[in-house]
């Protein structure tokens, strides 16, 4: 019987393992891919600092390696079971099954399908990117940056907001990180083309966290980027692959048109797929939202509706990398608790 299984084997699920290992208990961690790092292996630079995201991904994977974490790869949850006596079976696409007096949920989110917004012309034109693209891009730039029509930009512009806040959409909910990549990669696209003109379109700016107000001040006073505020209402292609935007400025109370070479839509979070399976296999509970809805928003937002079933990072909702650590060390301790006294 293993102390505890965790579900995901991102920067929540390794940090889970670490904590809980230093507290002395024996983790096995299940994780759908090939490899660990979840979507920090798509990902260049980390805000507020620009760090690249390898230095993170690298601690961790050494860490896993030091501590010699035991990690199912290319396995993925089917079902969790509670049985009558208080643990857990939990089953797996390889017929591996696992008994476990604890379960973790670290399986993290999944980034909104930007195609689910048809006006806004992803996967319809070439230079219509996401931010998750973007930043895949730059994480394998070798040499000049050029759009994917190969053209070295002159105007660039950013949409905030697409497939969060938006009814249509059915994400009512803001997923928090978006508007602080926009500031990050509208910066790194300029330090990288500096003779482009970069506007961000925002609906609010949500500048939470420490040192984001400050990027954002840098992003307007060093590097010039234009943010208006504005939603995005169309996207149509020229015959030379520039992109022309309809824009609301609602400060102005106007419509404009901008024309780009490249167009960057900073996608939202999702609950990923599986959470919806755990809720029917076991009855977990979700928020509106469909992330796990915690069992105590302010007290215990580590447990969900079922005891002796955790969760840590972003299976609740959005979540900054910082964020998620503190969070999967958390997770680690409400699990000592609950160990030592059942
Ligand atoms: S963080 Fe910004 S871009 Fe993301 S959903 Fe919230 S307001 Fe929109």
């Amino acid at each position: 019987m293993i102390d505890v299984l965790i579900i995901g084997g991102g920067i929540a699920g390794i940090e889970t393992a670490c904590s809980l290992q230093d507290l002395g208990y024996e983790t096995v961690i299940v994780e759908k891919e090939r490899t660990i790092g979840g979507h920090l292996n798509n990902w260049d630079t980390l805000f507020p600092t620009h760090r690249p995201a390898s230095e993170v991904l690298e601690y961790y994977t050494e860490e896993t390696r030091k501590r010699a974490l035991t990690i199912y790869l290319n396995t993925y949850v089917t079902s969790i079971i509670k049985l009558d006596d208080g643990t857990f079976e939990v089953n797996t696409s390889r017929d591996v099954i696992f008994h476990s007096k604890t379960v973790v949920i670290a399986s993290g989110y999944s980034l909104f399908n930007a195609e689910r917004k048809e006006e806004y012309g992803y996967k319809i034109y070439d230079n219509v990117l996401t931010s998750a693209d973007l930043e895949k891009k730059l994480k394998t730039l070798n040499g000049e940056f050029k759009t994917p029509t190969d053209k070295v930009p002159e105007k660039i512009a950013f949409i905030h907001c697409v497939g969060s806040r938006d009814e249509k959409s059915g994400n009512h909910y803001c997923s928090k990180l978006c508007c602080v990549t926009a500031v990050k990669q509208a910066i790194h696209m300029k330090q990288i083309c500096p003779q482009a003109d970069i506007f961000c379109c925002y609906m609010d700016l949500r500048m939470y966290g420490p040192g984001f107000e400050e990027m954002y001040r840098e992003a307007q006073e060093k590097y010039h980027i234009q943010f208006i505020r504005g939603r995005l209402s169309e996207v149509g292609e020229n015959a030379d692959g520039t992109l022309q935007l309809k824009v609301e400025d609602t400060l102005a109370a106007r419509p404009s048109k901008i024309k780009v070479d490249m167009l960057v839509l900073m996608v939202g979070m999702e609950s990923p797929q599986s959470t919806a399976l755990f809720k029917e296999t076991c009855g977990l509970q979700c928020a509106p939202n469909r992330f796990i809805q915690p069992n105590d928003h302010h007290i215990g937002s580590n447990k969900t509706n079922i005891d002796g079933l955790f969760t840590a990072g972003t299976s609740i909702g959005p979540m900054s990398i910082f964020d998620t650590i503190n969070h999967a060390k958390a997770s680690a301790i409400t699990i000592k608790n609950y160990l030592s006294r059942n």
